[in-house]
């Protein structure tokens, strides 16, 4: 374990239960059980396209000033290839919907051929009969379809771009398709977004996809993220403590735009901060970079306020407080 990270977790998170094994570190904060990948980022988001068709409240897509762009098969086919020597958990998306790419069952494929864990997420709009086929026969291990309510009123509030019967009718066809074929993979999860506008919903949704889902497939309930204190804070379901600790996600995620530029986080949408650009550099270089270290630096010494973004960022909070990622599934049980 190198110098900064024994101090990220002894000193920074107080972290507990730290065990070394093989290439990983695992750890708790608080009651949260935390795994770092020693040296290559454990989670890696690959914007496959940042356009997107959804406008959803508090996403911040609406204010990108950077190009929208589809990523390039040769760039995607250097980065898996990166990839493809580390057991990281891959992910195909970041600000836009990748099924709007138009070779994205392409860039499917070859992720399938070289990386041990990778998943998907969409927004549901484009799910058709013919794709919903393609992405059970793509080899993906995880795909996660964002749906925030069943009500169409509300949904079409939360998240305005779609047909919101249509979109709740594909999600439903999605689950028959995949049933018929009793198949497992992709382990498939219906993301919900957890804001005071449905909060008082999530009880009944959750028993509601309990009665149609089968094992291992889950609703996962996340926080509310505000990339980095650009959305309002008025749709948050928690609050962060004034005492700010050090960022984790410096030490265990990295999201790599559309055009190749890697990000720190997913605070970064617009490519405020950028920490290298993968067309010239490999990953592991920009990940054990100058600029990675002395960042992650200031953030051990208390310093983030001097950082752009992460001084007025809450993020940092998403990954150690007591707001988790929940399998609402297994919840209400
Ligand atoms: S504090 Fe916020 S902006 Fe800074 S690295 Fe963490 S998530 Fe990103």
């Amino acid at each position: 374990m190198d110098q900064q990270l024994a101090r990220l977790l002894k000193n920074a998170l107080d972290a507990t239960e730290i065990r070394e094994a093989d290439d990983r570190v695992y750890f708790k904060v608080g009651d949260r059980e935390k795994e770092i990948q020693k040296d290559f980022p454990l989670v890696i988001q690959v914007e496959t396209s940042s356009y997107c068709n959804m406008i959803c409240l508090g996403c911040p897509q609406k204010d990108m000033r950077r190009p929208r762009l589809f990523m390039e098969l040769d760039l995607f086919k250097k980065i898996v290839d990166e990839l493809s020597n580390h057991k990281s958990r891959v992910w195909l998306h970041y600000m836009g919907e990748p099924l709007m790419h138009p070779r994205i069952f392409e860039l499917i494929e070859l992720a399938a051929k070289k990386l041990s864990y990778f998943g998907m997420s969409s927004n549901g709009i484009l799910l058709t009969r013919d794709r919903i086929e393609r992405i059970l026969d793509s080899g993906l291990h995880r795909f996660e379809i964002s749906l925030d309510s069943l009500d169409p009123g509300l949904l079409d509030q939360l998240r305005p771009g779609g047909n919101p019967e249509n979109i709740i009718e594909n999600v439903h066809e999605f689950f028959r398709v995949k049933y018929d074929r009793g198949q497992k993979y992709p382990i498939t999860s219906i993301n919900y977004r957890e804001l005071k506008e449905n909060l008082r919903e999530t009880g009944k949704f959750a028993a509601y996809w309990k009665k149609i889902l089968r094992e291992p497939d889950f609703v996962l309930a996340f926080p509310y993220e505000r990339f980095g204190g650009h959305e309002s804070a008025e749709h948050a379901t928690y609050t962060v403590p004034h005492e700010r600790r050090a960022c984790l996600k410096l030490w265990n995620k990295v999201l790599i735009l559309a055009d190749g530029r890697l990000v720190a986080c997913d605070a970064m949408f617009d490519g405020q901060v950028v920490m290298g650009d993968t067309r010239n550099s490999s990953i592991k270089e920009i990940w054990n970079s100058p600029t990675y270290h002395e960042m992650r630096q200031k953030h051990l010494e208390g310093r983030a306020d001097e950082l752009s973004i992460c001084n007025v960022c809450d993020s940092w909070y998403r990954e150690i407080g007591p707001k988790d990622f929940r399998n609402l599934t297994s919840e209400n049980a």
